[in-house]
């Protein structure tokens, strides 16, 4: 596993240390051990080497977010799976959600999520606990034990931590062991069979909607209970344009508080959940996607840092849950192979720059789960050599068949996107590689 590479040639940018420029890169055993500005860099002979001419070479990924389904739901994905299919995406790090079957709450469950991923997984693999046994919102899990065993925040995802004295405690707790609770908003009683955001798209469809207030009211109480305790809350997966005046208001105050946004709530709008005369089940998603004002006001929470995060909710799920009716559908998407395409639209128009959007992958989402102490998100000498490469003009079209992820749910289906991660690199071992197409190779 504990590889040495030179990557050259590249657009180097690591936000950890304000680089953006054309630099040679070589990872000693595993671990990055120089950045050289301009090239030329000296290596020992016999040093394998990686061309990264015209491509940008960045920090491998971090995903605060993911469901890899194991244990429990193998037919859906599988550390192994997942891990590949992350890997493919550029990403490096992922935080592996706790609802699983049985839920990652106590620590026989997350032992065995941690066995399985140095077992099986391809990339780092760090496990998000339950704030509640069995996720069912009655009783906190030992969330001191939990800790020591290398947890790096605690969430319900999939559900709210519905009791406010819960959180209350959760977030106690989370001061004094200095992570994290991830919480998924949603009042479920606002949003209680809903499939779809509330509003003009879902009247015309008929189909029951979530509202912006389901989302905005638990950021509320959120808000309010950090403030009361002092605790750390991330909202997980930010989709409406009050929750994020809600946590830009609440960082100028002192409150501690952090938030991600997925790609496809910073890309996508409830108009595409019907394209087409059919409803596409691949855009049934929780929350909701929302209107183009909560797009843009979800993009610009990114640009100025109020979100400092960009988490995938890669969300496979078995094409029997998608292929259904609207309102029987599984919510999800399986996002880990479009993220960096869908993501860099925003760069080509100019909406995002490309340093900014590194930022939000890497050094921002370590930073939030405090793992950047161990350089994880950055380039510097020291660091895990964990590294992504990616052609910001390669266009391509999404094949969710071909998908390495056993989920093949994307609304991006058959689109085409212009840029892709062509390797990955993890401690120092390239386990990605773009095949390029051999078309000129005669049949
Ligand atoms: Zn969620």
């Amino acid at each position: 596993m504990k590889g040495s590479l030179l990557i050259r040639g590249g657009r180097v940018i690591d936000p950890a240390s304000r680089l953006d420029a054309k630099a040679d890169l070589y990872i000693k055993d595993g671990r990055i051990e120089a950045v050289q500005q301009g090239g030329g860099l000296a290596v020992p002979e016999g040093t394998a080497s990686f061309d990264a001419s015209g491509l940008v070479v960045s920090p491998g990924f971090v995903d605060l977010h993911a469901h890899l389904r194991e244990p429990g739901q193998e037919h859906k994905e599988t550390i192994a799976t997942g891990t590949r299919a992350a890997a493919k995406g550029g990403f490096t790090t992922v935080c592996a959600m706790p609802n699983t079957v049985p839920a990652q709450d106590s620590r026989s469950t997350i032992e065995f999520v941690q066995s399985r991923a140095a077992d099986t997984g391809a990339v780092r693999v760090l496990v998000v606990s339950a704030v509640s046994k069995g996720r069912a919102g009655k009783e906190l899990v030992e969330m001191a034990e939990l800790a020591k065993l290398g947890v790096v925040g605690y969430s319900d995802d999939g559900s709210p931590v519905g009791d406010a004295q819960m959180m209350r405690h959760a977030l106690a707790f989370s001061r004094m062991l200095g992570l994290p609770i991830m919480d998924h908003c949603e009042d479920t009683a606002l949003c209680h069979g809903g499939v779809m955001n509330e509003g003009r798209v879902a009247t015309r469809l008929g189909l029951r909607g979530m509202p912006v207030a389901g989302e905005e009211t638990m950021v509320a109480r959120n808000l309010i209970l950090s403030k009361l305790t002092g605790g750390h809350v991330h909202i997980c997966h930010l989709s409406a344009a009050g929750s994020v005046e809600q946590v830009r208001r609440a960082k100028a105050q002192g409150i501690r508080v952090t938030a991600e946004a997925t790609p496809h709530h910073l890309t996508l709008t409830d108009e595409l959940v019907t394209a087409g005369a059919m409803y596409d089940t691949n855009t049934k998603v929780n929350p909701p996607l929302r209107t183009a004002a909560d797009v843009e006001a979800v993009l610009q929470g990114l640009r100025e840092g109020v979100i400092e995060a960009i988490a995938t909710d890669h969300a496979p799920h078995a094409a029997e849950d998608k292929l259904c009716e609207y309102d029987q559908a599984a919510f999800g998407i399986s996002g880990f192979e479009t993220a960096m395409g869908s993501l860099l639209s925003l760069v080509h128009t100019g909406k995002l720059t490309f340093p900014v959007l590194i930022e939000r992958l890497t050094l921002g989402p370590a930073r939030i789960i405090a793992r950047e102490k161990d350089g994880i998100g950055a380039l510097r000498p020291g660091a895990p050599g964990d590294v992504a490469v990616t052609d910001p003009d390669l266009s391509w079209t999404v094949d969710a068949k071909a998908f390495l992820s056993k989920g093949k749910n994307s609304p991006l289906n058959g689109k085409t996107l212009k840029g892709k991660v062509v390797a990955t690199v993890y401690g120092g071992a390239l386990i990605y590689q773009e095949q390029r197409q051999a078309t000129t190779r005669g049949r």
